[in-house]
């Protein structure tokens, strides 16, 4: 049995009452093709509470194909739980115009903590002139943005997510997956930046890659996610619980990483 009072509580009740978990890579809403039993407000909050997870940011999957709706939905459902659920504006790069006027509707959006970019999805490299005017609003403000990361990709692998990081010292990064299947050069990416951090969504399941990680970037660069309503926070929270490290970087992840980068952030309390 590890030994492990977070580890120990979770596994008798579920939740952890000292480290409430924070969620920083959610979704929301209907995904085309895919049956999501649980993808409405009041059973994602339901997850969240059965869980022990106290605060998670999310960002539409409407707004991923449509981004004025989606956005426009995100401000509308985050803002029926205050201090519980915020929202990452998402933007979309073939829509320059538009995205200009969701970043003018930012400040607007009291629950918005942060920008969604997902360049894989949207065919686009992170670092195409597309990007550049989220990219500089984002640096101009200083705010958190969480990007999908993949292994190899030529939209978002870690070398583009370098590139961005040194262009954007402003900029705090979170990439989404930790460049899943990278994961060696995006740790190398992490290390290097300051302003880049490793995020669990799917590489908490790879054995191995969360002890890597806290061994060769240190605990206090790694956050947490799991993509709800895809996937069960439960299986995520437990593979960092179970996770060969100590309390004090099981803390750091499941919790004071995110509450740390989310200082300052939040505009409703
Ligand atoms: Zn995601």
């Amino acid at each position: 049995m590890i030994d492990s009072p977070i580890a120990r509580e979770f596994l008798e009740t579920g939740r952890c009452a000292s480290c409430g978990v924070i969620d920083l890579h959610a979704h929301y809403g209907h995904f085309r093709g895919i049956y999501m039993p649980n993808h409405g407000p009041q059973q994602m909050i339901a997850t969240m509470d059965r869980c022990g997870v106290d605060l998670m940011v999310s960002s539409g999957h409407t707004a991923l194909a449509d981004m004025v709706r989606g956005n426009a939905e995100m401000a509308a459902v985050t803002a029926q739980y205050p201090g519980r659920w915020y929202a990452y504006l998402t933007y979309d790069p073939h829509l320059r115009e538009l995205g200009r006027r969701e970043l003018e509707l930012y400040d607007t959006r009291p629950t918005f903590a942060g920008i969604k970019l997902h360049p894989t999805f949207h065919q686009t490299p992170i670092t195409a002139d597309a990007y550049r005017p989220v990219l500089e609003f984002a640096a101009a403000r200083s705010l958190l943005l969480l990007t999908h990361t993949w292994g190899g990709s030529a939209f978002d692998s870690p070398a583009h997510i370098a590139q961005v990081a040194e262009r954007y010292p402003s900029i705090t990064l979170l990439c989404g997956h930790s460049g899943h299947g990278q994961f060696a050069e995006c740790m190398d990416v992490a290390r290097r930046f300051s302003n880049v951090y490793l995020e669990l969504t799917a590489a908490y399941a790879v054995r191995g890659v969360i002890e890597d990680m806290v061994e060769r970037v240190g605990a206090h660069k790694v956050v947490l996610g799991y993509d709800l309503p895809w996937f069960d926070p439960h299986y995520a929270i437990g593979c960092v619980v179970m996770a060969h490290i100590s309390d004090e970087a099981r803390r750091l992840i499941l919790r004071e990483n995110a509450l740390r980068l989310l200082q300052g952030r939040l505009r409703v309390p």
